[in-house]
């Protein structure tokens, strides 16, 4: 049942030999190496693989913003809040424009 799934994932590949991190090992790790908590051995190898693979090296890249966000105590509003405002507006303006009961 499961072997035509196995196919679809892709194996890692290990050119560098037996010192590459393969994404798990680098996701279990990332964090501590952002926060600067990972020896240097650990964080040499990350730095490898982030720059080999773009999926943990997004990843990497979000934690940071987060980290940063959170530092600066400065989250943007999302997007979806704005709209809501500008169709509230646009609401406001069309209730003041017409005049119930006028003709
Ligand atoms: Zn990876």
């Amino acid at each position: 049942m499961m072997t035509f799934l196995r196919r679809l994932i892709p194996r890692p590949r290990n050119a560098q030999g037996e010192r590459a991190l393969d994404c798990v090992a680098v996701g279990k790790t990332l964090q501590r190496y952002l926060d600067g908590a990972a020896t240097a051995e650990t964080a040499a190898l990350i730095e490898a693989h982030l720059e080999d693979c773009l999926r943990c090296g997004l990843e990497a890249d979000t934690y940071r913003r987060i980290k940063a966000a959170l530092a600066s105590h400065r989250v943007p509003p999302p997007s979806d809040s704005l709209e809501r405002l500008r169709d509230f507006g646009l609401e406001l303006a069309r209730s003041h424009g017409t005049k119930p009961g006028s003709g």
